[in-house]
C-alpha cells in the first residue's frame, strides 16, 4: 500500500488507523530519513492502541516501553545507534520474541539483519515541505 499524506495530521491519522488494528506479536520496521514522519506516524499509532501518553523521540534513549491492556508496546528509536551489534545490548532479541509485544522500530534499516522476515516494513519519503510518501509492505 502506498499513500501520500498532505500534512502531519494525515500521517498521524494513518498511524492511528493502523494502530487500532494491531494485534500482539507484531513488528513494524519504520525506515526513512530524519524528518520524514516516523515519530509523527507513531504518535497516531500509539493513540490507536489506546496509549494516553504522548510519544516522543528522546534524544539519548533508544527504547521506551508502554503497557497495553495486554502486553507491551515497545518503541525503539535507533537514530543514534552506531553499530547494529549495539542493539543486542538493548535486549533486542527478547523484545522481538515477546509474544505479547507490539514492536515499532524507527531507523529499522540499521538492524535489518536482526529482524525476522515476519514483519511489516514501512518506508517514509520526503516529497516536499508538507507531503510525505508512505509505503507499507505487509510481511
Ligand atoms: P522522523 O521521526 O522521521 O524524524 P518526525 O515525525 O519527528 O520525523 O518529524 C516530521 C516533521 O515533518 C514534523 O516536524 C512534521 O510537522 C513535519 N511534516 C510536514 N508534513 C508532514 C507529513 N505529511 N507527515 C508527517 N510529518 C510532516
Ligand atoms: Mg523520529
Amino acid at each position: 500500500m502506498e499513500v501520500v499524506t498532505k500534512n502531519s495530521q494525515e500521517t498521524q491519522k494513518l498511524g492511528q488507523r493502523i494502530g487500532a488494528k494491531l494485534r500482539p506479536k507484531k513488528i513494524l520496521a519504520l525506515c526513512g530519513d530524519l524528518g520524514t514522519g516516523k515519530t509523527t506516524f507513531l504518535q497516531g499509532l500509539a493513540k490507536g492502541l489506546g496509549i494516553k501518553k504522548r510519544i516522543i523521540s528522546p534524544t539519548f534513549v533508544f527504547l521506551k516501553e508502554y503497557p497495553l491492556k495486554k502486553g507491551i508496546f515497545y518503541h525503539l528509536d535507533l537514530y543514534r545507534l552506531e553499530k547494529s551489534q549495539d542493539a543486542l545490548g538493548l535486549g533486542l532479541k527478547e523484545i522481538l520474541n515477546d509474544n505479547q509485544g507490539i514492536v515499532v522500530i524507527e531507523w529499522a534499516e540499521k538492524i535489518k539483519k536482526f529482524l525476522p522476515s515476519e514483519k511489516t516494513d514501512i518506508y517514509f519519503y520526503y516529497l516536499n515541505e508538507k507531503e510525505r510518501k508512505i509505503v507499507i509492505k505487509e510481511r
